[in-house]
């Protein structure tokens, strides 16, 4: 399925967002519907947080800097399956899952497979620059549940980053817990169970989602495992068969929450506590 995306004039989309359209639960940026007049809004709105992308870290921005980032964000609609990036693709585009859409890095191996390394949604960003200038992609990196996410390009972001030793600072503290997930990434894979390490993806997913029905595949989860496909439907019926799990056409239904938390590992929680202590401290945040 082909991706959606829209984009503004930079005049046009300060006209909207200084007549402060309403903003839904879908989008940032709600266009007008032709023949209907916009929303009236009550209150002056435009630069709370509530009006901001469902993102974590654009959330976290102090006012100043948002507005330094707001007239470049542009919002697209990816479809589950799209391939944001290539391996070795030029990034020039800094994207910020917002709400439910989340997106996977997987990593190429011998034997034509992919092993999931790092997981990215609302909480944080994908193509932040370790230095200055395009990176090239290390690995494919997939939408895994379609949805908006703002697009930034690059450029803007190091001109604002210019202007702003506190979009410098929240950024650079973004680095560093994206760096520190994947060392937990890299733990995990080595120390813990196949099934230790299936229960917390679901547990992950569901968190990003907000709901217990999680579109995942058999194949896509051995995939993210980097094991067979028989060996990721042997640990689904494990699970099913102690009434965790259920599945659906194309999906997994989570019945008891509770117990696929106990039968998973405790990397998750780590490295949201490393988040919250690291990205709490920012200059930016509000
Ligand atoms: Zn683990």
């Amino acid at each position: 399925m082909p991706a959606r995306e829209f984009s503004i004039s930079r005049k046009a989309l300060c006209a909207l967002w200084n007549r402060q359209f309403r903003y839904g639960n879908v989008g940032f940026f709600e266009l007008p519907i032709p023949g209907r007049a916009p929303a009236k809004i009550k209150n002056q709105v435009t630069r709370s947080v509530t009006g901001r992308p469902q993102n974590d870290l654009l959330r976290k921005l102090g006012a100043q800097d948002f507005e330094l980032l707001a007239p470049h964000l542009q919002s697209v609609e990816l479809a589950a399956s799209h391939i944001l990036h290539h391996a070795g693709d030029d990034v020039a585009a800094v994207h910020f899952p917002c709400g439910p859409t989340f997106v996977s890095f997987a990593v190429p191996v011998e034997d034509d497979r992919e092993v999931e390394s790092l997981l990215v949604g609302r909480e944080g960003a994908i193509g932040i620059p370790a230095g200055r200038g395009p990176s090239l992609a290390y690995s494919r990196i997939v939408v895994k549940v379609g949805g908006t996410l703002a697009r930034l390009p690059l450029r803007a972001l190091e001109q604002a980053q210019q202007r702003s030793a506190g979009l410098q600072e929240l950024f650079a503290r973004y680095a560093a817990c994206q760096f520190a997930q994947l060392l937990q990434t890299a733990a995990c894979n080595a120390a813990h169970s196949i099934e230790q390490r299936a229960a917390k993806w679901i547990i992950a997913a569901r968190e990003h989602i907000g709901g217990d029905e999680i579109p995942l595949t058999h194949e896509q989860l051995a995939g993210m495992l980097g094991v067979s496909r028989s060996y990721a439907s042997r640990v689904i019926q494990t699970f099913k068969a102690r009434r965790i799990l259920a599945t659906r056409r194309g999906a997994i239904l989570i019945l008891d929450a509770a117990a696929l938390e106990s039968s998973a590992c405790a990397c998750n929680d780590t490295v949201k506590r490393h988040f919250r202590e690291v990205l709490g401290r920012a200059a930016s945040a509000e």
